[in-house]
């Protein structure tokens, strides 16, 4: 975040939001670390998930690179521009309890908006970050806590977000070399993660929602972004998880999130029927090891 004056604050460690943490994850078979763009980010596309691995004993971190500081708020009560920060720090936290998250941690950097608007110049922008800084902290992240997997977004984040698509790119680059002692030795302990996911949604999912919205008379409201430029082919999908046991999980984390879920938000809107449909399944690319053409879609992302 940048003070009144423009100075650019040192970014933000990270914070423990649960009581409950075992320290490392022991290796392959434990241990998920989500890295998302903003708050919310995380129970959207894999609410579901991160809560199932926390009921099974897999320990997850979920790193948050802003605040959703640039974001749109859902009712005005809420929050001003200027308090929308920590209000939103406080959702997030909400959500991480209500998922059972370990830890979180805030990379403090500051929501780049959507493309082309002028949160994009801002000088501490994530868009903008120094991709070296960024890498090294997450190689740190990966090091100390030793994840079987890493999960963010894929390639194109969802709907092009420049966040979403930053957060992308670092974390992927950073699941590539933690296992390198070459680089970033002044983080020790050269450690690779056994898998590395995108979350993703099929994009067959969302024209289902949309039909469902408008026999219901219900705009959802994608605003100018394409649907052909939303989600991603369906055969793209590698993995998808079943999660109708958390779906109430993960229905209540989205209600943490309030200033993003409103009466307006598309999801509040959504018949009981695709919302149901929306909050049991999640959708995920697997990255690597490379899925084998053709093979059956995995139903979980641990072996
Ligand atoms: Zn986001």
């Amino acid at each position: 975040m940048a003070s009144k004056d423009g100075v650019v604050e040192m970014p933000e460690s990270e914070t423990e939001v649960t009581g409950e943490v075992h320290g490392q994850a022991m290796g392959p078979g434990g241990g998920l670390l989500a890295c998302f763009g903003h708050p919310d980010d995380e129970t959207f596309g894999s609410g579901g998930t991160l809560a199932r691995c926390a009921a099974q004993g897999i320990r997850v971190d979920l790193v948050c690179a802003t605040r959703g500081e640039a974001g749109e708020i859902s009712d005005p009560a809420l929050a001003t521009q200027e308090t929308l920060a920590k209000v939103r720090e406080e959702e997030l936290r909400c959500a991480c309890r209500t998922l059972g998250v370990s830890r979180l941690h805030l990379l403090g950097y500051r929501d780049s908006g959507m493309a082309g608007t002028s949160d994009n110049h801002h000088p501490n922008a994530f868009c903008r970050a120094d991709p070296a800084e960024v890498v090294g902290r997450l190689v740190a992240l990966i090091r100390s806590f030793r994840p079987a997997v890493v999960l963010t977004f894929e390639p194109h984040g969802g709907y092009g977000h420049p966040d979403h698509m930053a957060i992308h790119r670092f974390a992927s680059e950073a699941f590539k070399i933690s296992g390198d002692a070459h680089r970033y030795p002044e983080y020790p302990g050269p450690y690779q993660p056994a898998r590395l996911y995108y979350s993703a949604i099929p994009r067959g999912r969302i024209l289902a929602m949309i039909e469902y919205a408008a026999k219901a008379g219900i705009d959802l409201g994608f605003g100018t972004i394409p649907v052909s430029e939303i989600g991603i082919p369906d055969e793209e999908i590698t993995t998808e998880v079943s999660l109708a046991s958390y779906a109430e999980t993960k229905r209540q984390a989205m209600l943490c999130h309030r200033t993003q879920m409103g009466p307006i938000s598309p999801f509040s809107q959504l018949p009981p029927e695709a919302l149901e449909q929306f909050l049991s399944q999640e959708s995920f690319i697997r990255a690597f090891p490379p899925f084998p053409p053709g093979s059956p879609r995995e139903e979980w992302l641990f072996p």
